[in-house]
């Protein structure tokens, strides 16, 4: 496909619903686009009220197709051609463009958005399809075409698409608010962070490091999900909280079958002061119902009451094979099945318990200065901004 497109149209989706937002959500998502795009000197982006439009000049289409398709907020795009509403230069554009050499069946769908413009609809379609079948061995097919040409016709200008490409959906992230997401290196988390994010909501990451237990190797892992998660959002903080120490105090204090609910109780903990720290309105984890002993309404519960802070677990319901066929769509699966250890699969204990009590929780707690130590965890973390085109970025 080498159609000389200039442009690259952008259709709204369910922001189209949100009546009195609507403002607020086209400005977000141009700032979005703008920041996503920003690695394309020479584009320029021009903002309506239903649509907007990306001039390419010098940007390679495609290179801008890959970044346009993960931007929330977008329900669907395409690429096109820019003319004067002028049905000459509306058919010459036309036949500049489209592969008329080759064989192909088409059909034409105009719609004018001006209905100043002398010529309507059905007349325009005409026109061009009978200029088409003048030069090409095209043939007319209306239900089901090779290539289905567009014409959008404006008062300012009229715009030719032949493809139509689905975008991300949801919301322009940034109009919902911030979250933190506990970012592991495992499957279920990154796609957590995808769908916070759909919805509308910027998200900063927290991951919980126990060296020397975990690795380097480790880390570097959940850095790279990060930054391919990033792409969603155009950048991302990811705070690395030194949790060896508290990890190590639960082991000795509780007994074995509480410390992966205790240990759960202190990353809400860290998290919570985290978020308030950075603004936050939300904890969000990779969590799924009966997932694993450790993830059982029960469990939920005593994880819960430690912060008041809403708990969002976008995966909750989900099956696994569910969260997996998503990990792959949105590109982390690969780097989330690498082997390296995190905090988690280290300690492991024989027995978790499958419904812990708060009471046994509060017991286990009462033997140790937690407090300091979760402190501690919040005052050490290590912050680091990653991007979705760049390596590491600097610390915070
Ligand atoms: P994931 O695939 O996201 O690792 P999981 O099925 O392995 O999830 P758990 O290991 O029980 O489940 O973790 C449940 C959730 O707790 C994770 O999805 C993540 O949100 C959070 N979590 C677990 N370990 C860490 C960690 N080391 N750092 C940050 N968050 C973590
Ligand atoms: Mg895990």
């Amino acid at each position: 496909m080498d159609y000389k497109y200039d442009h690259i149209l952008i259709r709204y989706g369910e922001l189209s619903l949100k009546g009195k937002n609507r403002n607020t959500f086209i400005k977000q998502l141009h700032e979005n686009i703008k920041k996503a795009t920003k690695g394309f000197p020479t584009l320029e982006i021009e903002r309506q009220h239903d649509r907007m439009y990306i001039y390419l000049h010098d940007e390679d289409a495609n290179q801008v197709k890959d970044v346009i398709a993960k931007v929330f907020g977008i329900s669907s795009f395409s690429f096109a051609i820019k003319t004067n509403s002028d049905m000459d230069e509306i058919i010459q554009a036309c036949m500049q463009t489209l592969p008329l050499q080759e064989k192909k069946t088409f059909k034409v769908a105009a719609r004018r958005s001006d209905k100043n413009f002398p010529i309507i609809s059905d007349q325009i379609n005409r026109m061009v399809a009978t200029s088409i079948l003048k030069n090409s061995e095209w043939k007319v097919d209306v239900h089901n075409p090779d290539v289905k040409i567009v014409i959008e016709v404006h008062a300012d200008a009229t715009y030719i698409m032949t493809d139509k490409y689905p975008g991300a959906g949801g919301y322009p992230v940034g109009v919902g608010g911030k979250a933190m997401v506990l970012l592991s290196g495992g499957i279920d988390s990154p796609v957590a962070s995808y769908l916070m994010m759909k919805r509308g909501v910027r998200i900063e990451c927290i991951h919980y490091a126990s060296p020397p237990y975990t690795s380097e190797n480790a880390k570097e892992k959940v850095m790279e999900l990060a930054r391919l998660v990033s792409g969603y959002q155009g950048d991302l903080l990811v705070h690395i909280v030194p949790f060896t120490n508290l990890q190590l105090a639960i082991y000795q204090n509780a007994d074995e079958s509480y410390a992966i609910t205790l240990m759960r109780r202190m990353m809400m903990r860290i998290a919570a002061g985290l978020a308030q720290n950075r603004k936050a309105l939300a904890i969000c984890t990779g969590e799924s119902v009966g997932q694993v002993a450790s993830q059982t309404l029960e469990s939920m519960v005593a994880i819960n009451e430690v912060t008041n802070l809403p708990m969002i677990r976008p995966v909750v319901c989900m099956d696994k094979i569910e969260i997996i066929d998503l990990a792959k769509k949105i590109g982390t699966y690969e780097t989330s099945i690498l082997p390296y250890e995190d905090c988690c699969t280290i300690f492991t204990p024989k027995n978790p318990v499958t419904k812990p009590r708060v009471d046994k929780c509060k017991q286990y707690e009462a033997r140790f200065d937690y407090e300091a130590l979760v402190q501690e965890c919040i005052e050490n973390v290590q912050s680091i901004w990653v991007h979705p085109q760049k390596e590491e970025g600097d610390l915070f």
